[in-house]
Order: structure tokens, then C-alpha cells, then sequence
């Protein structure tokens, strides 16, 4: 009854924690969530506003597929001024959601035969996007010391004549890691040699801390600009992730073919929505570095504590809300009734023993490892880190 496409998706490994996590609250427990993939703070009330208004002005019908004008003029500005890369409007798709954009990508440029580079740790729909589309991913491993860069003679080495495209995630979920210059220029390279297209997912691009700056792969040349589709949105950096907004810019014809998809699927994204976009685009942009300001506090409280614990190691991530710690030397240890195997051994230990909900490494590809998200108070950090110290110290 089911396609072989359906069976071929995994669901979401992250579910398993997160449903015991949920069941937990439900019988009263007081979880503290270091789980979530969202800012914890409100949308700004400027950017509400903007939909009020559009909702009052009956704002509330139909727009063309791709975006209104006025939306993708307003990111065309936004390309130009924060990242250096001009495009035009047939350049832009607007969709429901960065996660859409590439989607869209995946089912305008991948088929049956193609394969796909992604780096792992990995942002776990990649894979399966990838192979909703018939197309093999073929994961290149990463490693803590390279902060997690796709190290290009590896890249050169899996490159076959299969393959189409690389998905870059920068700074990424889940390391918190971003890519410097000159690998990024190396791997840009050799796309340009092998004739392969690079999809940026730059959506935590506003969530940089100790004063680096976000470079697009696409601004080093025109060469690159032309096979490269850049993804971002606004759920990251505005707060707004229940809104439903996001874009990808590349080639013509790669956009108008992705235009065509979504006009098969969902239509325009939310009018409304997209007012808001451009009132979070064209607006105030004190707001999104006051929560930068405070993801920043936040992630140098939680490395340093996390640095206390003993068997677990933390190089500071330079970008996004999550922290990636090494955690293998308390793998193959037992504790109580435990066996802490794997990551996700010790992610159920620390949400049955301590009511810490985390990620383990291994839904995003990386054993050894898990994530922590700090989109939440430091108070609640403050109370995560203490309850995680407690239940590790008699491990054996
Ligand atoms: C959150 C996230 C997205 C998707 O964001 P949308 O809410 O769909 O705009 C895309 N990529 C990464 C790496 C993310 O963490």
C-alpha cells in the first residue's frame, strides 16, 4: 500500500527522546528541554504588527507562487548588503520554510542515479530529502579537530561522476561550527572543476559570536554564484519559526523550476506571513542582535560548565544555539542498572536520571557526541548542568 519512497524515510531519530521526553512533562515530571531546534524568544513586535496589519487590510488571499514582489525586492536588498551577492527577482523563491526551499531544491535537482555530498555531523533532513528524491547521499564524515569542516581532499577523493551537488550548513546545526574562508574557497573550487551545484543552508547566519562575520560561499565569484543555491530564512534569526518563511536564491532556471514544483504543492506561502517578512527584513535590526547578545552569554555559560564535567570535553562552537560535546569517554561505562553504549544510552540515562532532555550525536550521523541546545534561560541551564553533574558522578 505504502510507496517504496515513503519506506525509504526514516522518521525522525530525534522523536525517540523527544516523545519520552513530552510523555514525562505529561505525568508532571520537570523536564528541563535542551532538546529544541527554535529560538525560545518571542517574534518581534514590530514584525506582529506588520501582520495585523495585513490581516486588517484583508491582506489574506492568494499572492503569486514565488513571493510578492515587495518581499523578494526586500531580500534582494538583504543579499546585496549583508552578504555581497546580487540577484534579481527571478532569482528568488520564497516558500513556507527554509526546511521548503530545500525540498523544492532536492525535487528540481536530484533523481534517480545522483549523488549527493553531506557532510556529517548533518542536519537530519538532508539524507532523508535526498532520498525522497531517489538520489543517494553520500555521507563524508567530519571531524572535532577540523571544527567539523569538510576537509576538500577528502571532498575531491568522493567525487565520482554521479555526483551533483554538495549541501553545505554553515554556521551549523548541529556543531554550532561555521566554515573559514579558505576552505570554503577550496571547496568552491573544486565544485566549479567538477561541475557540481553547492546548496548553502545559511540560516543560522545571524547567530555568530566573538565577533566573526558570515561569509556566502556564492560572494567569492561569479563562477560559483551560478551553480550555487543559496537557502536562508527568518525562523533563526527573527524569531519566527511558527511563521513559515523561507527563501532560496540561485540560477534562473534552477528557481523556476523549483516555482513550478511548489506551485504544485502548496501555492504561495502565507500572505500574511510574508508581510511580516518584509517588516522583519526592511525593520529595526536591534532586535535580532539582542538575541545574538543573548545566545552569546548563554554559550559561553554552558561550554564552561559543560568543560566541568568530568568525561565530557566541549570546544566552543563559534556559531547558531547548540553546543556539540564530546562525550566519549563516558561510553562503555556503567552506572546503576545503565550500559551506556551510545549516545543515545546516555541521552535516555540523562532524560530517565536527571529529566535532561537532549539530542543524541547519532541522529545526526556523529556517535560519540550529543547536542545541547541553549535556546533556553540560562536559569534553565543553570538547572540542566547541575542535574547532569549529579547523575554522572558515580559513573564507573
Ligand atoms: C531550522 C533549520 C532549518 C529550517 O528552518 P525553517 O523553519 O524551515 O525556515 C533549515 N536548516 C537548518 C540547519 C535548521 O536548523
Amino acid at each position: 500500500m505504502i510507496s517504496e519512497r515513503a519506506k525509504k524515510v526514516k522518521p525522525s531519530p530525534t522523536l525517540a527522546v523527544d516523545s519520552k521526553a513530552k510523555e514525562m512533562k505529561a505525568k508532571g515530571l520537570d523536564v528541563v528541554n535542551f532538546g529544541v531546534g527554535e529560538p525560545d524568544f518571542d517574534t518581534p513586535e514590530h514584525i506582529k504588527e506588520a501582520a495585523i496589519k495585513a490581516i486588517k487590510d484583508g491582506f489574506t488571499k492568494y499572492t503569486p507562487v514565488g513571493g510578492i514582489d515587495e518581499l523578494k525586492e526586500a531580500i534582494i536588498e538583504k543579499l546585496e548588503k549583508d552578504n555581497g551577492i546580487k540577484y534579481k527577482k527571478e532569482n528568488i523563491l520564497v516558500s513556507c520554510g527554509a526546511k521548503h526551499s530545500l525540498y523544492n531544491i532536492a525535487q528540481a535537482l536530484f533523481g534517480p542515479g545522483d549523488e549527493v555530498v553531506i557532510p556529517s555531523p548533518y542536519w537530519v533532513s538532508y539524507p532523508d530529502q535526498v532520498l525522497l528524491n531517489d538520489a543517494t547521499p553520500v555521507i563524508i564524515e567530519t571531524h572535532e579537530e577540523d571544527n567539523f569542516m569538510l576537509r576538500p581532499e577528502v571532498l575531491k577523493e568522493k567525487i565520482t561522476p554521479h555526483t551533483k551537488a554538495i549541501i553545505l550548513n554553515y554556521p551549523s546545526n548541529p556543531t554550532g561550527f561555521i566554515y573559514d574562508e579558505k576552505t570554503l574557497r577550496e571547496i568552491a573550487e573544486i565544485s566549479i572543476r567538477n561541475n557540481l551545484y553547492i546548496i548553502s543552508d545559511e540560516i543560522y547566519e545571524k547567530l555568530i559570536y566573538n565577533g566573526n562575520k558570515h561569509i556566502s560561499i556564492a560572494s567569492f565569484s561569479e563562477d560559483i554564484k551560478e551553480r550555487t543555491i543559496v537557502v536562508n530564512g527568518l525562523s533563526k534569526s527573527h524569531a519566527m519559526t511558527g511563521w513559515r518563511i523561507g527563501y532560496a536564491a540561485g540560477p534562473v532556471e534552477i528557481i523556476k523550476a523549483m516555482t513550478k514544483i511548489q506551485s504544485q504543492s502548496t501555492s504561495n506561502p502565507t500572505s500574511i506571513a510574508q508581510k511580516a517578512a518584509v517588516a522583519a527584513l526592511r525593520g529595526p535590526k536591534d532586535c535580532v542582535e539582542e538575541m545574538r547578545e543573548e545566545f552569546e552569554k548563554r554559550r559561553n555559560y554552558l561550554v564552561e560548565e559543560l568543560n566541568k564535567i568530568p568525561g565530557i570535553s566541549c570546544k566552543m562552537p563559534q556559531g547558531a544555539f547548540y553546543a556539540f560535546p564530546n562525550v566519549k569517554e563516558l561510553l562503555g561505562k556503567k552506572i546503576a542498572s545503565y550500559e551506556l553504549k551510545t549516545s543515545m544510552d546516555l541521552s535516555i540515562y540523562l532524560l530517565e536520571q536527571a529529566q535532561v532532555a537532549l539530542v543524541p550525536g547519532s541522529a545526526f550521523g556523529a556517535e560519540g557526541y550529543i547536542r545541547i541546545s541553549y535556546a533556553t534561560s540560562i536559569d534553565n541551564l543553570i538547572k540542566g548542568i547541575e542535574r547532569i553533574k549529579k547523575v554522572l558522578e558515580d559513573i564507573s
